[in-house]
């Protein structure tokens, strides 16, 4: 694979993973689990699962479904001053009775990890630095850096407008002067646009692409999950018969990122970056992997 963000990750996370052990104060982050959604419980206990094997300190604090607003506030402001606690992170989906801008207005930016709060968000979008990159679009960029996928003056589009993945992808891509287009379940003539594309980044959660709409040389970044008819995971392409023969299918995989094995694992990279470098103090002060990695002093 072209675009293997499980090997990416390894080799990063073993880079993280010496950063953590030269330094006194451990980064600390804490994850807020609200209720008991079974696919949050399991990425709570991946994030957990990985900070601890890196060194990093790491707390669930679980709630039940029912919890107020305010309750859930009232701890984030504890956290945010709890000066133990370097990173904070509220899983979602959080309850319906509870407003998830409310909740994620309150993190201190300087503690949030995941970019969800309106300073960084807002950063973002103007193009300043903000504390933190959103860790999927952040491990994106470091994996298509990695491989040395060329970013400047290509036509990037991306499918989803989430403001997790699609919004900040967009923003990203902007800053290293890609030209970008955004689409969404109201586009008409996808599959013209996507043949357009340079580098497409699918998020859309659904089969929406087929290989035959990528044009020769296009990459293709699969961020979707979902699950086919037999309950294995996989992502938004769809691979159905599109090619004449062998060779065509090898040359095709050598430019997509597959699921599982792609974004996911470079997702859970860069909370696990991003929470290094809250325990550092630091501003992480550019976009993919290039700057990211040197100013963590991390390298390829
Ligand atoms: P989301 O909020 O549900 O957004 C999905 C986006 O896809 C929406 O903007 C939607 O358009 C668009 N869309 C849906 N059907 C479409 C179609 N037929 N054609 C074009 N666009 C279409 O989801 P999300 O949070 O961004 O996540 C997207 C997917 O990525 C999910 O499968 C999620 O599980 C996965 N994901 C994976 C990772 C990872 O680490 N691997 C991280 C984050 C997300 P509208 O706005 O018009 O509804």
């Amino acid at each position: 694979m072209l675009l293997d963000g499980k090997a990416v990750s390894k080799i990063l996370l073993e880079k993280i993973k010496q950063e953590v052990n030269k330094l006194d104060a451990k980064p600390h982050l804490v994850v807020i689990l609200v209720g008991d959604d079974y696919a949050s419980k399991i990425y709570v206990k991946n994030k957990k699962k990985t900070a601890e094997s890196l060194g990093i300190k790491s707390t669930v604090i679980e709630f039940p479904s029912d919890i107020s607003e305010e309750v859930l506030i009232n701890k984030i402001n504890e956290l945010n001053n709890d000066k133990d606690v370097s990173a904070i992170l509220v899983q979602m989906p959080l309850p319906k009775h509870i407003n998830r801008d409310n909740v994620v207005s309150v993190i201190d930016p300087k503690k949030d990890v995941d970019c969800f709060t309106p300073e960084n968000v807002g950063k973002l979008a103007i193009g300043m630095k903000p504390y933190f990159y959103p860790v999927t679009p952040q491990g994106i960029m470091i994996m298509l850096d990695y491989y040395k996928v060329p970013i400047e003056g290509k036509h990037v589009v991306i499918i989803g407008r989430s403001n997790i993945v699609g919004k900040p992808m967009a923003q990203m891509m902007l800053q290293r002067n890609a030209t970008v287009t955004i689409c969404h379940s109201k586009t008409e003539n996808l599959e013209e646009i996507i043949k357009a594309a340079d580098i497409i980044i699918s998020a859309a959660g659904k089969k929406v692409v087929r290989c035959k709409m990528v044009k020769n040389n296009a990459v293709f970044v699969d961020v979707g999950i979902s699950r086919d008819a037999n309950g294995k995971l996989t992502g938004d392409l769809n691979w159905e018969s599109d090619f004449n023969n062998f060779n065509e299918v090898v040359s095709f995989l050598e430019r997509v990122s597959p699921v599982p094995g792609g974004v996911g694992p470079m997702t859970i990279v860069s909370l696990m970056l991003n929470t290094l470098a809250s325990a550092k103090h630091m501003v992480i002060l550019c976009l993919g992997a290039k700057l990211l990695l040197s100013t963590i002093s991390l390298s390829f």
